[in-house]
């Protein structure tokens, strides 16, 4: 697709990581119906939303985009409405409500590394699922109802499996172990949150869209990235932490770093509903 010339310069582009910001951690579905509306809301004042996530399309189109866009009988908003999944791999645009998929296609994992993730993952069933709907990043994620520390107990030694893995077959140079929250993935280490933030970039450009600046929300480190890469590109950033307090007070940027006083999707909607008023 071609640039088009800037068509519009919106005050503020909204950029949300989505577990443990948009959806619920416990749930890993949107609980917080409130934060859709708050992001329609700013769809109608024409500001672009984004999501930036580890998460398959696939997934983020079933559980954020779907519900999302059954609260709006306009259509026509999404087209502001960009969903960007996998650490920027792969993405999708919206056009009256109809979603086309996009993955990147330098982003391919070689097979046979899914083949031994799976087979390392097959060990620990009682506590974790491989995710069948990603198309670049090889994933486990914790099973429903697991509880959390027993989770950690056993994702602790297959993280170690995986690194291994990755270091026998000579692939630390291209690939990295992400141990997130509620998953580890083997992604691309040239894909990122940084990444995702630049493909949103791409898509808002294709558009004509320059917002004047970027509001990232995150809950975990590496969320921090994509402020870093729209300051870079010379906008200005607001990151909104809804994760663990202070853990950026040691993080040297040059931008606002603002930590809600709830936390996960509650900080979320208190930080939108706060901005309206
Ligand atoms: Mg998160």
């Amino acid at each position: 697709m071609h640039k088009k010339a800037l068509t519009s310069q919106p005050e503020t582009a909204w950029i949300f990581d989505v577990d443990g910001v948009v959806t619920n951690n416990d749930t890993r579905t949107v609980v917080e119906t409130e934060i859709l509306q708050q992001i329609i809301e700013r769809l109608k004042r024409k500001q672009p939303v984004a999501l930036n996530t580890g998460r398959s399309l696939t997934w983020t189109i079933e559980t954020v985009v779907q519900p999302l866009m059954n609260q709006s009988e306009d259509k026509r908003i999404f087209d502001l409405f960009f969903p960007v999944c996998e650490f920027g791999a792969t993405w999708g645009i919206i056009r009256n409500g109809e979603t086309s998929k996009f993955i990147d296609p330098d982003f391919t994992p070689p097979e046979f590394l899914k083949i031994k993730f799976k087979k390392i993952a097959s060990k620990y069933t009682d506590s974790m699922f491989y995710d069948e709907t990603k198309e670049t990043n090889i994933t486990t994620e914790i099973k429903d109802g697991v509880d959390y520390d027993k989770y950690q107990e056993g994702r602790k030694e297959f993280d170690q499996e995986v690194s291994e893995l990755l270091l026998e077959q000579h692939l630390n140079d291209e690939f990295s172990l992400v141990s997130a929250r509620l998953g580890s993935t083997i992604a691309f280490k040239n894909a990122n949150k940084g990444l995702g933030a630049k493909r949103i970039f791409t898509l808002l450009e294709q558009k004509g869209i320059k917002p004047k600046r970027f509001i990232t929300f995150g809950d975990d480190l590496n969320d921090l990235e994509m402020g870093e890469e729209f300051h870079k590109s010379g906008f200005e950033v607001i990151h909104v932490n809804v994760g663990e307090k202070n853990q950026f007070s040691n993080v040297q940027t040059n931008f606002q770093i603002i930590d809600t006083i709830s936390s996960f999707d509650k900080g979320t909607l208190e930080y939108l509903t706060s901005f309206n008023k």
